[in-house]
Order: C-alpha cells, then structure tokens, then sequence
C-alpha cells in the first residue's frame, strides 16, 4: 500500500517554489492525517480525489519534478495530459475536473467513466489540490452556527442541544464548530473509524455506541450549560426515529452525511459497513434506490424534529433534493445553510482565505497568524476566531490556517505574508488559496446559490468567469469543476491558489489574483441585486459598468 507523506522541509526537489509547492500540496491532499481514505486516493466528501489512479499520480509527480517556471501542466480528471510553455506569470497548472456536458450530468454516466478510467470526482478541494484537513471548514462552520445562535438563541449555543450525522472530513468539524460556540452537539456517523479519527484530531469529546447514554450526556451537559461534543457510533435513520420516539427535547438539527452521492457517500439503513460495501460492488442499482429510500425517510424525520421546535438546515448535501426526488414533497421547507446564514458575507466577498506553511513548520503559521491580528485589529470575529484556532486547533498535515476576509482584506494579507517570507520572518513560501465555497466561484442552487434575489440561481457563467479571471490575473493553479458538495449536475465552481514566494513577481500576481477572486464574489451579489455588494463595490472602487458606472 502507497504511503504518500506531506513533504517538509527547505530542500526543494522540482525547479523552483512554485512547482514545489503543487507538489507539496498535492502530497498534503494524500497525507493520512489529511486524507479520509488515502490508499484509493481519496482525500474527503464521498470519492473526491486526489488523482485519477496511481499511474497518474506518479506521472503528476514525474512531471511537476521537471516542469520549468514558464510552462503549464493540464490536469484532465486527475490525470495530466499536456505541458505547453506559457510565461513565468502564468498558472503552473490549470485542472478540470469531473465536467460533463449538461444533458449528460448525472451520476449514471459518470460511473460509467469512471469505470472505463476516463473521469474522477474532483470534489472541491480534493482534486484542485487545496484541501488542509478538516480545519477548512471549521471557521465557516464555526461563522454559521454563531450566526444560527444570533439569530434563535439570544448570541450562544449555550444550554442547547444539535442533532447532526456524518463526522467524515467536512462535517466532522461540526462537533468542534458547535462546542466553539458553547452549545452540546450528538453527532452520528455510521463508521466508527471517522469518529475516532475525530477524537484523535480533538474534534470530538467523546465516543459512544449507546444512545441513551449519548442522551444522558447531552442532557447533562444541556443542563450545566457545558459545551460537550458527542460522537454515537449507529444508522443516522435508526438513530433520528429513536431520538423522536423518546421525545428528547433537540433545538437544532442538520446534516453533513456525503448525501450528495448516493453511492459511495451514504449508508442505507438495517447495511453494516462490510454488507454497504458488497452491495454497493454486487448491485449498484438496487444501493442506489436503497440508500435514496434511507435518505427520503432521514429528511422526514429532520422535518418532524422542525415541526417539534427544532431550527433546521440543510448543510450543503442535497439531501434535500434526494429527498424530494423520492416523494418528500415538503423537504424543502427547511433552508439551506447559505441563504439563511452566509450570503450577507459573501456579498463583501468574504470567504474561506486559507494559506499553508509549505516549510512544515508551525512557527510560520504562528508568525502569520500574527500578522493577521496586526492588520485587523477592529476585526472582533476575526480575532476571536484566531484565539480559538490557535487553541483548538490540531494541524492535519501541513500546518494551515482558514481565516474568512474579504475584499481589500485578502490582497492585504497575502501581500503581508509574501513580505514576510521576502524578509525571510517565515522561513519558506506560503501557498494562499480557498474552498471554491466561496463568495463569487460557484453556481450551485441548492447550496452556494439558493434563492437567490434575481432567481440567478442556476447561472454557471459567474464559475467560468471567475476561473478565467484568475488564471489571467496569474493564479498557480487554477481549477474548474463540476458536482461538488451537491453532486453531479448539481453545482459548477471554481478554485485558485497562488504561491508567495517572497518574489516581485509574486507580489504582482498575489496583489491582481486577490483582488479579482473575492472581486468576482461582490459583482455577482450586486450584479444579482444585493444592497450590501453594491455598496461594497461603491466603497472600494470596483468599476462594474452598469453599477458603478
Ligand atoms: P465524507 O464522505 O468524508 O463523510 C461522510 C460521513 O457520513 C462518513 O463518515 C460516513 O460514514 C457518514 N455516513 C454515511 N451514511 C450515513 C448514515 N446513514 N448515518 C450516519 N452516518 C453516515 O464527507 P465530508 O467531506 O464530511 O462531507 C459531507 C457532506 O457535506 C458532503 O455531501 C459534502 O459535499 C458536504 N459539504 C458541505 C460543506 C459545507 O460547508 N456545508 C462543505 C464541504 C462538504
């Protein structure tokens, strides 16, 4: 079995940071600590990978070791498939991943690329090689349930308690996100295995196989008004009708169960894990329409905790979607996470910022985060957010940080972190990159882009743009993708990372690539008619032709 380690360190294999820095990152996306299920390439959410199979992989790396500082590698669903010389302030690679024309968008004839060895499900993160573990998602977890609490519950989660399942390696920050926020969290996850990596990383407090004891605590600790974060081993189905028949008080309910691929990413209800498995190789069909049974019923009782008092949100599945194709009629009557708790940040093109210590060093994350409180001093959130990373926060892999900015910050900051390694303060570059969940990268109705004001919910043209503009304003890599968080034919979105090396040349391409990225995210809100985003693009000078004038 392959074993593929994130590389530390400041001896370079390839010809030039730059290059490395891929190289690293895409080693990171596989490290253990990193990565869900390595040994099969796959990093997080369902079958997101890394690389198409392990010949592309090693010919990913072959070729990053020799690739020359004014040449492009192209990455077709993890596999590379040309090198054209470009220019030295170009992208070093650009990658698609998992795109299929429209009317052939559905997870049917993707399998069956993916069986012939023509496809692989990038994700998000997982193929465009930015993934940094399950700190990720933490901050925008953390953002949404503190923005739940404000909205419901007087400011704290405090005394309350939140039913959610699927501790994989996005919505296993859950946990922590919850107990951040003061509130007790039973999470579900029907593999043992993701629970207790969660307890190893301190996402999660305790494990139990038994639900009424994971109900004592959680009474318990609602009662003392102590945070706790529970992980019960069991079936989110036979877990939710047993919560109900008990008639447990739960005040919040979601989900972060790999919905979105019905598949490979959700287990049916009365299947072991070993039975899942046989199934899922002997008759994908009959899974299939199991695993949407599960599903239809798992959203019936999300609804029946609603109607007993419970705030309920989708969490960028589409369980929603499974369900109502399935004969739930009314699964859409509760939210989902973006428009009911996000998109006034993503109007000020606010987003997952994140950056990497290519060094492995934690002192130049420490350095950074430094630099951070420095420049945004005002910035309340930020800062308490930076208080709780640096004490909850166990890095997977390279050391990382998340931290949401917007526009204006992130340029700020990225052109920050680019001095600091310049005056050699961080002892190696830095890869600045983000989640395609991000304010102006992503079309996905259902998720990033539900009711939207103008109803533009379903435009892909934003994603291409936004991948366009970057790779012309000279992003490292830059990639497009199709079908994640919400799965085949459900999302279109974008990725960018660019690398600080402490060049001029990189101070030119962080100060354009940070400003067009989260840009994008202001003029598609204000092109969609949000007040803020326009306001925002009137204050900091953004010239949209028909807004701004
Ligand atoms: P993952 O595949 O790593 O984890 C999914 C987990 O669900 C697994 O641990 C699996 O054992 C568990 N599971 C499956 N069926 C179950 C069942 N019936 N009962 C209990 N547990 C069950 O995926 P991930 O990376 O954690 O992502 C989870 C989902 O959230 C995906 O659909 C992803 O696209 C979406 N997502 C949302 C956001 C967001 O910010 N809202 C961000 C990233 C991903």
């Amino acid at each position: 079995m392959r074993n593929i380690r994130a590389k530390k360190g400041l001896e370079i294999e390839c010809k030039g940071w730059e290059q490395e820095a891929v190289l690293r990152m895409l080693y990171n996306n596989l490290d253990p600590e990193v990565a869900e299920h390595p040994e099969s390439l796959v990093v997080y959410g369902g079958i997101g990978k890394a690389a198409r199979n392990w010949e592309s992989f090693d010919a990913i790396v072959e070729t990053l070791r020799n690739l020359e500082a004014d040449e492009t590698l192209l990455i077709q669903s993890g596999k590379p498939v040309a090198v054209f010389k470009t220019h030295d302030e170009a992208p070093r690679v650009l990658l698609s991943n998992s795109v299929l024309v429209p009317k052939w968008a559905n997870w049917e004839h993707f399998h069956e690329l993916d069986k012939k060895g023509l496809m692989m499900y990038g994700q998000m993160t997982a193929g465009s090689w930015i993934y940094i573990g399950s700190q990720g998602i933490v901050q925008g977890t953390y953002e949404t349930f503190a923005e739940l609490a404000n909205q419901h519950f007087g400011g704290s989660l405090k005394g309350t308690v939140t039913l959610t399942a699927g501790l994989g390696g996005m919505g296993g920050a859950q946990p922590l996100a919850v107990t951040m926020n003061s509130g007790v969290v039973i999470g579900v996850d029907v593999d043992e295995s993701r629970i207790d990596k969660r307890i190893e990383t301190r996402y999660t407090d305790v494990k139990t196989h038994d639900l009424d004891e994971a109900l004592r605590l959680a009474e318990e600790a609602r009662n003392k008004g102590e945070a706790l974060s529970i992980g019960l081993v069991g079936n989110a189905v036979d877990t939710h009708r047993a919560i109900l028949d008990k008639g447990f008080k739960i005040d919040v309910i979601t989900d972060q169960t790999s919905a979105h691929d019905p598949l490979n990413g959700y287990v049916p209800q009365g299947y072991s894990l070993d039975e899942a498995a046989k199934l899922r190789e002997e008759d994908p069909k009959k899974y299939v329409e199991l695993s949407e049974a599960s599903m239809a019923k798992h959203v019936e009782y999300m609804l029946e905790f609603q109607q007993n008092g419970a705030v309920a949100f989708d969490y960028g599945n589409n369980i929603r979607q499974v369900a109502f194709n399935n004969g739930v009629e009314n699964a859409f009557d509760f939210p989902g996470f973006v428009p009911a708790y996000i998109r006034p940040l993503f109007c000020e093109g606010k987003g997952p910022f994140r950056f990497v210590a290519l060094s492995g060093d934690p002192k130049d994350i420490e350095r950074a985060d430094e630099e951070m409180r420095k420049l945004f001093p005002d910035n309340e959130k930020l800062l308490r957010w930076l208080d709780l990373a640096q004490e909850k926060i166990a890095y997977q892999g390279l050391p990382a940080r998340i931290a949401w900015l917007g526009y204006g910050e992130r340029v700020k900051m990225g052109l920050a972190l680019n001095r600091l390694v310049h005056d050699g303060e961080i002892s190696a570059p830095i890869v600045i990159g983000r989640d395609h969940l991000d304010s102006g990268s992503v079309a996905s109705p259902n998720r990033e882009t539900e009711s939207m004001k103008d109803g533009s919910d379903a435009v892909g043209d934003w994603a291409v743009l936004n991948a366009l503009v970057n790779t012309a304003a000279g992003g490292s890599w830059i990639s497009f993708h199709h079908g994640g968080g919400v799965g085949m034919g459900y999302s279109l979105h974008a990725g960018m990372v660019v690398v600080a090396d402490g060049s001029e040349r990189a101070e030119r391409r962080l100060e354009r690539v940070l400003t067009t990225d989260p840009g994008m995210g202001v003029v598609r809100h204000a092109d969609a008619g949000y007040d803020i985003a326009v306001d925002v693009a009137k204050e900091r000078g953004i010239h949209i032709p028909m807004i701004t004038g």
